[in-house]
């Protein structure tokens, strides 16, 4: 049986790093067992699902590089919908009811009131052919329930082990509005039968539905999936991360620099016991997936932490994944030198932009100590330069002046990149090249 797995977003907004790290926890899954991964779109809620968000998601996922071998969008599954209902209907397992939502929730306030949980009573099971001819008479469509079973729901839940429901305790839940429209509890049973997804790994805010849905499934005739449900993410105070979507959607941390690398390294290791070292690609996130590996408790989203592992991502970053991102910064010229020089001393990759200006545009250089900084001008060697440059010349420079540690180098670094830290100068120094330096040292802006 082939390992099927799907991520099933609704496009109702853009991804925030709690729907990533579902969409990564899936495609990590589906690629450990050489499966299939799908991308889903759950559109059905046509006034607030959107083409923009539709596309924003796609970017999104390919962005984090998690690309999809099947593709489906719900609103173009509309005549599957409605032949599985045709099937509900003759097995008596679809009932129309006539309730306002004002009147079911008069229904919910009495039960509550009476510290009853807000069970649907099925009072639509009850009427007559007559009275709901007179209820359509009067103007009201019906909407539809699926008639739950009153027996034990369980399953072996990978995250959250067994878990179990009782099929009396459950609203019998509304599968299609009044308008005619399919809602997410239907649709998404049928498709997760029809693509044969063999495991549907989502939040464990679907735990409820999940319930629901393995008696849709069975009264369907549909194979069960095997179900994982992972704690939802909270922010650093332990909120909901939907409250702040701005600093946590994945376009914003995109546009704040934040490397594709370090969101996934970060989310694969968020709520397991270890943590990313920026070391790892996705082959390698995928050779140490373990769905079990999650914890139970609340994982929280730290972006401090997520800016850390950001910095060292840079710091691993070969010159061959990072080539052609360059043109984007206006460095169509750093070579793999650059690249190797600056990367341990960037946060964001942009940051290279100002360690190039630093090498090959003017800089204003801080001259502390004049008289010494043009005896090391004077001592510097001619070209051709190389790594082995800086250690020669202030090996001179440190035997002509008696100077060594801070005081020899200090000045020089001030004076070579107006900065007082960066890059090692036996790597930068090269790249400056002896008139740049020279005029530099003589306190010349160069
Ligand atoms: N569209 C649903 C959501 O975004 C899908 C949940 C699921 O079945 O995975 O919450």
């Amino acid at each position: 049986m082939e390992t099927r797995l799907r991520f099933a977003p609704s496009p109702t907004g853009r991804l925030h790093v709690g729907n990533a790290r579902i969409a990564l926890t899936n495609w990590l899954f589906a690629r450990k067992s050489k499966g299939a991964f799908l991308l889903r779109l759950d559109d059905t809620d046509i006034e607030r699902s959107t083409k923009e968000f539709a596309q924003g998601i796609e970017e999104d996922l390919r962005w984090l590089g998690l690309e999809w071998d099947e593709f489906a969008r719900q609103s173009a599954r509309l005549d599957r919908y409605g032949a599985a209902l045709d099937r509900l209907r003759k097995a008596d397992r679809l009932y129309p009811c006539y309730e306002t939502p004002e009147e079911l929730e008069i229904k919910r306030k009495v039960l509550m009131s009476r510290g009853l949980p807000p069970i649907y009573d099925r009072a639509a099971l009850e009427l007559s052919a007559d009275e709901q001819a007179a209820l359509v008479a009067e103007g009201r469509t019906p909407h539809w329930r699926f008639k739950l079973e009153g027996v034990a729901i369980e399953w072996d839940d990978l995250s959250r082990g067994r878990v179990a429901f009782d099929g009396k305790a459950l609203s019998d839940p509304v599968l299609v509005r009044a308008d005619g429209r399919p809602l997410y509890s239907l649709s998404s049973a049928v498709d997760d039968g029809e693509m044969f997804v063999s495991h549907v790994i989502r939040g464990e805010d679907h735990v409820a539905n999940t319930a629901l849905q393995i008696q849709l499934l069975q009264a369907l005739g549909y194979r069960l999936p095997t179900f994982a449900h992972l704690p939802l993410l909270a922010d650093e105070r332990g909120q909901n991360l939907s409250k702040r979507l701005d600093s946590v959607s994945l376009s914003g941390l995109r546009d704040d620099g934040i490397e594709s690398l370090a969101v996934t390294g970060y989310l694969a290791h968020l709520g397991t016991s270890q943590a990313a070292d920026g070391s790892e690609d996705l082959g390698a996130l995928i050779d140490r997936f373990d769905i079990t590996a999650f914890g139970r408790a609340t994982p929280h989203f730290d972006s401090n932490e997520l800016e850390r592992l950001n910095a060292r991502v840079l710091h691993n970053l070969p010159y061959e994944l990072v080539a052609d991102r360059f043109g984007a910064l206006s460095l169509d010229n750093a070579d793999e030198a650059f690249w190797l020089a600056v990367r341990p001393n960037i946060r964001r990759l942009a940051d290279a932009v100002d360690w190039w200006r630093i090498c090959y545009d003017a800089v204003t250089p801080v001259i502390e100590d004049p008289p010494y900084c043009l005896t090391a001008a004077e001592m510097l060697p001619s070209e051709p330069w190389d790594e082995s440059t800086w250690a020669s010349w202030t090996g001179d420079v440190a035997a002509a002046t008696g100077r060594k540690g801070k005081s020899l180098f200090h000045p020089l670094r001030l004076a070579l990149t107006g900065l007082d830290r960066g890059p090692e100068l036996k790597h930068l120094l090269p790249m400056l090249g002896f008139q740049r330096a020279a005029l530099r040292l003589k306190g010349g802006a160069a």
